[in-house]
């Protein structure tokens, strides 16, 4: 669907046209050397066959992937050259609330004529109702912040050492019914032990045999409000966006109309993440319908006609084997990737 790829305000994307094949020197032809000649043409043109699909993600960049290192599947050695194969110009890794990737990717990406721009995915969550006491997660991008010295990783650390409890409390709970221990869930866990969360108790759930897959381990064991479920510590996602910002960061809110963790977010909640600084919003992703993405649209041509530039980006949210979302299914042009750029402070 070509019409989802666009971006309001960005460059279109350049489908290269098929090269022409090289003009034939003037000579009388000879019978049956008209075949010939064309068969030989096509053996040695020096122009690689080009599938549509690379074609399509031609200086393009996927802007959300995950690896081991949080919930994806694939190690950063084996994903990197994946990436490569699609054809994109470049990437950012943003793995759950962790830089760790960072060096690792970099160098790959480098060996791999790949553009690398260092991310995260942060985890927020903020009380929906005003009657009643009910939370919605919301996932914040952010895109080259200081991952050391900045008062961002200072709290996504504490947030980190206290996930690794809550992650033990729902095993806790989860044992009590069924045959399931901490070392299931930590043989889960892949290199880099960046978080110890609910993706990896339901893999531990799914290798036990309890469950079938990821998804019905969520919805019928770790589901938010489950009997099993112990809630977590989070950034508010307000407080999120400025401290993404004082750590020279740029802020891109991810899948905002996604329904997976809650209801979608309302554009007057949206509105007030703008005025604390957003960047940016994630359009094109799977969870965001045609019908959210005309809203999201709309919502940011009223803010340019305000006076705030809003970016537009696309992206694919991959997890290697765990989730069907695939590299480069939505993608950023890189006039995007230059303008987060020029934020990065
Ligand atoms: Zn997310
Ligand atoms: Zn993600």
């Amino acid at each position: 669907m070509e019409e989802e790829k666009d971006t309001v305000d960005t460059i279109q994307t350049q489908i290269p046209e098929k090269r022409a094949p090289p003009r034939e020197a003037a000579r009388a032809p000879v019978r049956g050397e008209e075949t010939e000649r064309h068969m030989s043409q096509a053996e040695t043109n020096p122009t690689a066959p080009t599938t549509p699909e690379r074609r399509e993600h031609n200086g393009r960049y996927d802007l959300h992937i995950h690896s081991a290192i949080s919930d994806g599947t694939q190690s950063l050695e084996e994903l990197v050259p994946l990436i490569a194969q699609t054809g994109l110009a470049g990437f950012a890794l943003t793995d759950h609330d962790t830089a760790s990737g960072w060096d690792r990717a970099s160098r790959l990406a480098e060996e791999h004529g790949l553009d690398f721009l260092p991310g995260a995915e942060f985890s927020c969550r903020y009380h929906y109702t005003e009657d009643r006491p009910r939370t919605k997660t919301i996932h914040l991008l952010a895109y080259g912040f200081d991952p050391v010295h900045s008062e961002l990783a200072h709290r996504v650390e504490q947030i980190r050492l206290s996930r690794e409890g809550r992650a033990r409390a729902i095993l806790e709970r989860l044992a009590a019914d069924y045959p399931l221990t901490w070392d299931d869930v930590l043989a889960q866990v892949g290199e880099g032990n960046a978080a110890v969360g609910r993706p990896h108790i339901a893999d531990a759930l799914v290798a036990a045999g309890i469950v079938r897959d990821r998804t019905e381990a969520f919805n019928r064991l770790l589901y938010t409000g489950s009997p099993y479920y112990v809630p977590q510590q989070a950034l508010d996602p307000v407080e999120a966006v400025r401290l993404v910002r004082e750590a020279g960061g740029v802020p891109v809110i991810a899948h905002p109309m996604s329904t997976m963790r809650g209801p979608a977010l309302s554009l007057d909640y949206l509105g007030k993440l703008v005025d604390a600084g957003l960047a940016g919003v994630e359009v094109y992703h799977r969870e965001n319908s045609a019908e959210d993405r005309a809203r999201l649209l709309k919502f940011i041509e009223e803010r340019r006609a305000a006076g705030t530039d809003l970016l537009v980006t696309g992206s694919s949210d991959y997890h290697g084997a765990g989730k069907p979302n695939l590299l480069g299914e939505n993608t950023t042009d890189a006039a995007t990737v230059a303008r987060i750029r020029e934020q990065i402070a």
